[in-house]
């Protein structure tokens, strides 16, 4: 079975990056019936080494008892010699009597991989980067397995624990892919089965740089369409050239649940491409994830509840906290709501009685034919308080329709008298459009009003009748 594990070192908040790591190892996991784990990489806690016996016993590691400062002036040297060599190997040749007197003295050492003498190098791999060339390059020399504290270095500490815990898929950032050479010569020279490697590509900003743990607006995203964004950037997604072979591919903007992203998931699907996270992207997706959970009648039970922290605080004194209202709200501003801390200021006729003394309202008020306005007003007050049927957003705009049959007004001219009424503000059509794929076009601000039956329905009777009443001239 596969076991995998997720392991941040206590430094800081979670950021993007790390939490895109997670949810690559949980997908996994989840699609291979396997498990992971959560390793809390606290280096500052002491060990029992006996891996380093081990490596001192078959030679591929040996003890340095250079101090830090003619460590410090062997590289300078070296340095000015031209040499890639980091350290000169002088302990190396020490023989085993000379440095067990060492040891006796008290002097202070350090235990280095003998890198000179893998026994059977591996040739560097990864399962999202494929063969690395030059895979040992980047190394120090000799680099160092235990410190002079006698704490173990991360490397050596990771791949014992990784070996011990049965780790089989090591999953994380591309940041480690120049210790992988280093890794995989600890597992061949301690003798371990190595597991496989799969490390994911740097996260950038939309304008291109790299992602830094900066803090990003976090209010009223959902949490699937965070993942699903976060999914999507390492996925190798298809944009703009779009090619009929690559029909299936997703785009950076397809609209995946949980499930579906552990159904879709392999290590295959993922490029070794730097990916953007933009945040235009998430805006789309949190608003289509929004109008998926509001399909069924708990996950718009869901939204509610999540709405109602920002409406109470927008909105402390409005009468309309309550979730099977908020619902209603919801339900009536789907796609135009981008995320669900907008819905105060998508909605505030929702929430506080209109102000037809405001100047937005005496402006439209002027606009409207005042002949009409009264007599509109006055009818469709009279049907609605006669209405026999259920309050029904279907219901209403029948009623809507029927009543401006009666008069001469354009269907638009109509409903603007009625939005006055019960809103007391203009509708906002302001779209702006982004484009996000060859295929798609995002918009992102559709910032259009409810159409006027759902605002009755909303509402409600009592409410609307009162409105109605309340803006006659
Ligand atoms: N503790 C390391 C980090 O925080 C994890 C490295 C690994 O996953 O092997 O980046």
């Amino acid at each position: 079975a596969t076991l995998l594990r997720f392991a941040p070192s206590p430094t800081g908040a979670l950021h993007l990056g790390g939490l895109r790591t997670a949810l690559y190892n949980y997908l996994y996991a989840r699609k291979t019936g396997g498990k992971w784990i959560l390793r809390i990489e606290d280096t500052d806690r002491a060990r029992q080494y006996d891996p380093c016996n081990k490596l001192l016993d078959s030679g591929h590691a040996y003890r340095c008892f250079c101090s830090p400062d003619k460590l410090a002036a062997t590289r300078e040297k070296l340095a000015r010699t031209g040499s890639n060599s980091t350290y000169d190997k002088s302990c190396l040749h020490l023989t085993e009597e000379e440095a067990a007197r060492k040891v006796r003295a008290g002097e202070k050492f350090i235990i280095r991989l003998n890198d000179g003498k893998p026994p059977d190098r591996p040739t560097g791999y990864d399962l999202v980067f494929k063969n690395l060339k030059d895979a040992h390059q980047s190394l120090p020399t000799d680099p160092v397995l235990l410190k002079s504290d006698s704490f173990p270095t991360y490397h050596l500490a990771s791949v014992v624990d990784d070996y011990e815990m049965g780790i089989t898929h090591v999953v994380r950032g591309e940041e480690w892919l120049p210790s992988l050479p280093l890794h995989l010569d600890l597992y061949a020279c301690l003798n371990l089965p190595m597991p496989q490697f799969a490390h994911l590509p740097i996260l950038l900003n939309a304008d291109g740089t790299k992602m830094s743990k900066r803090k990003g607006d976090k209010r009223g995203w959902e949490p699937s369409s965070v993942l699903n964004w976060l999914a999507l950037a390492g996925w190798g997604v298809q944009d703009a050239s779009a090619s009929a072979s690559h029909k299936q591919a997703p785009d950076s903007t397809t609209l995946m649940s949980m499930e579906e992203m552990i159904q879709n998931f392999d290590f295959s699907v993922l490029t070794h491409r730097r990916s953007v996270l933009d945040p235009v992207k998430l805006e789309y997706i949190n608003k289509h994830h929004l109008m998926r959970l509001m399909t069924t009648s708990d996950g718009l039970r869901t939204l509610a509840e999540r709405t109602q922290p920002y409406v109470k605080e927008a909105y402390p004194d409005s009468p309309h906290h309550d979730l099977a209202y908020l619902g209603k709200v919801i339900f009536a501003l789907q796609g135009r709501t981008t995320k669900l801390s907008d819905i105060p200021a998508l909605g505030p006729f929702f929430f506080v009685e209109p102000d037809y003394t405001s100047a937005e309202a005496q402006k439209m008020r002027q606009s409207l034919p005042n002949d009409n306005y009264a007599t509109v007003v006055e009818s469709l007050l009279g049907r609605l308080r006669d209405l026999q049927t259920a309050w029904e957003t279907a219901t209403l705009s029948e009623v809507l329709h029927d009543e401006n049959a009666k008069t001469s007004l354009k269907q638009k001219e109509y409903m603007t008298i009625l939005r006055h009424c019960l809103t007391g503000m203009k509708v906002r059509t302001n779209p702006v459009s982004v484009r996000v794929s060859a295929v798609k076009l995002i918009n992102v601000c559709t910032q259009t009003g409810p159409s006027v039956a759902d605002i009755l329905y909303v509402l409600g009777p009592e409410h609307s009748l009162a409105r109605l009443q309340a803006s006659r001239p």
